[in-house]
């Protein structure tokens, strides 16, 4: 018999690290591994398209373009605001990470980017657009999909509330 290899519609469980700039800014060591729909858009196009016919156990160093990875950095997503509209217990400093609501109400994420007398800019871009990802990758575990996670498309594990 072959051995089962990642392909469309397999659910994978995958061991991974990542490095940005050199530094670890994210890894799956310590908890869970990461399990997803192969072919179904849950991660990142650049990583997937590489797992193709992986087998468990089978390690692999990725390194994914910005464009395949989180994007380029979007020059339309920084945007001044006057500091007068920032609460007095928000430190106004380069790096400080803000949850803002949009006129529709939904939550998004920035960073403050610059600072002046007048304004802060914030950056709406994810906090990986515009970088390589150096990904180590390890196949730890594969299946089937099942039919409702096909028709989802994405895992139904531990944890995922019904819907
Ligand atoms: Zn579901």
């Amino acid at each position: 018999m072959e051995k089962p290899t990642v392909q469309d519609g397999q659910v994978v469980s995958l061991e991974y690290t990542l490095h940005v700039d050199g530094q670890l800014v994210d890894s799956s060591k310590g908890g869970a591994p990461l399990e997803f729909l192969q072919g179904a858009g849950n991660i990142i196009p650049g990583l997937e398209d590489e797992l193709y016919g992986m087998e468990v156990g089978e390690s692999k160093n990725v390194i994914v373009a910005a464009e395949d990875g989180y994007g380029e950095l979007d020059p339309d997503a920084f945007v001044d605001v006057p500091r007068t509209q920032f609460p007095a217990e928000i430190p106004l400093q380069p790096g400080i990470e803000l949850q803002v609501r949009d006129d529709a109400g939904r939550v998004l994420f920035a960073r403050i980017d610059r600072v002046d007398d007048e304004s802060v800019r914030l950056d709406f871009n994810h906090p990986l657009a515009g970088k390589e990802l150096n990904f180590n990758v390890k196949v730890v575990g594969l299946r089937d999909a099942t039919d409702e996670e096909l028709e989802h498309g994405h895992v139904h594990g531990q944890g995922h509330a019904h819907h």
